[in-house]
């Protein structure tokens, strides 16, 4: 589904866009339209399905809508810094194009953090996002006021009980109106999360994505590699593989298009399809492949979804895809009906944290052959390494005025 669908602003559509997003992921599409309709939602999510954009963009949609004020419209909270960091940059992303202003709130930094944050809780940053314990902190000085709230999100709601928030979380509940709209995400439903629920929500539309994991049958394994080490080994892995028919994905279509040059220039037999095709090039490429005439398409996740090619044997991934979700749906593109499958992704060194991230949703730890010798010595896998955008993390979270 595109997001053009959802009949978002345009100001909100270019931040999308621009954040690379295509097409909505699953909980996407049944969250936002629920959240647009103004109803109160429990949903059981995870990390990596998208759940963050679900209930940001029709919230920033709300707010744009509804014109500027200079109160606090949208409270969310979040278990961890790291998660507000991390919301913190999502909204930044998002709302690039548009006038909301928000800021993240979170324990463990300096005075000065303190005063900023006083300062946009004073003058009412749209959307505020915070862990519970910080900002009872404030509200205790007595200078928050939370009557313009619109919206409520409570976010890995397990994870905050498990660290001993729900007192926090009732007495900030204290300080908001009665009438606003509740959105509670939480990767388990354990009884003291529908108990919480029942406390907070009114009358809520329950939402369950549970990821599906690859079956079995499929063999898959990862190469860690640095960036410019996978070409040659894309390259390596088709020539040396044995497979009637592969599939390479890459996220972003641009790489498609390069990748397929390169693998033609490498007298490989390859067809490409990616949204600047039309349908009807689509359509041929799929059918050169899936006649066997073309043993290899290159394609971006239009094709991980929905393909129903009984002899694809190989998938590999180019690049780690953006979330769970789609790396269930990539290699499930192999071993369909009884066939059996291989599925191999190709990690880089800023891509580790991200596969870790992937490995703890399928619940799977994924066998990680040794690099091919001619190659070259591969980086060593440590996921823990800090990600280029955990480095965003020193800045403040703060902005009102428009960057048009
Ligand atoms: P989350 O589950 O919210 O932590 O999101 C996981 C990752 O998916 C983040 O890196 C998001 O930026 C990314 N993401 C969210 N929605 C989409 C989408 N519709 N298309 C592509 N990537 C997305």
């Amino acid at each position: 589904m595109l997001f053009t669908q959802f009949n978002f602003s345009t100001e909100l559509l270019d931040g999308i866009s621009a954040s690379g997003y295509e097409t909505a992921t699953p909980i996407q599409e049944k969250v936002i339209p629920i959240i647009i309709e103004g109803h109160d939602i429990i949903a059981s999510a995870q990390t990596g399905t998208g759940k963050t954009a679900a209930f940001l963009l029709p919230i920033m949609d709300f707010l744009i809508k509804h014109g500027e004020s200079n109160q606090v419209r949208a409270l969310l909270l979040v278990p961890t810094r790291e998660l507000a960091i991390q919301i913190g940059q999502h909204i930044e992303g998002l709302s690039y194009f548009t006038n909301i202003s928000s800021i993240a709130i979170y324990g463990g930094n300096d005075g000065q953090n303190f005063v900023a944050e006083k300062k946009a809780l004073q003058s009412g940053a749209d959307i505020v996002v915070c862990t519970p314990g910080r900002l009872l902190a404030h509200l205790k000085m007595g200078y928050v006021s939370f009557t313009g709230i619109d919206f409520l999100v409570l976010d890995e709601a397990d994870r905050m009980l498990d660290m001993g928030f729900q007192e926090d979380i009732n007495s900030i509940i204290a300080h908001l109106p009665s009438k606003r709209q509740n959105l509670l995400f939480s990767a388990t439903m354990p009884e003291k999360i529908r108990k919480l629920a029942r406390s907070i929500l009114n009358n809520p539309k329950e939402i369950n994505i549970a990821i599906s994991k690859p079956p079995d049958k499929i063999v898959q394994q990862a190469y860690i590699v640095f960036e410019n080490q996978k070409l040659p080994l894309v390259k390596h892995l088709l020539q040396s593989i044995t497979h009637r028919c592969a599939v390479v994905f890459c996220g972003r279509k641009q790489d498609v298009k390069q990748l397929t040059k390169e693998l033609k220039h490498a007298k490989l037999l390859v067809a490409e399809i990616h949204s600047d095709l039309s349908q009807q090039e689509r359509e041929t490429a799929l059918q050169h492949f899936s006649s066997g005439r073309i043993p290899i398409v290159v394609a971006t996740d239009i094709l991980s979804r929905g393909i129903d090619i009984d002899t694809i044997d190989l998938v590999i991934n180019y690049d780690v895809p953006h979330d769970g979700e789609d790396y269930v749906h990539r290699v499930g593109r192999t071993a369909r009906a009884e066939a059996v499958g291989r599925a191999i992704t190709i990690v880089s060194q800023q891509e580790q944290g991200k596969f870790a991230g992937i490995e703890h949703l399928i619940g799977q730890v994924i066998e990680k052959p040794i690099l091919p010798t001619e190659l070259g010595d591969a980086p060593s896998y440590n996921p823990t390494t800090k990600r280029k955008s955990d480095n965003k993390s020193k800045q403040r979270h703060y902005k009102r005025t428009p960057k048009k």
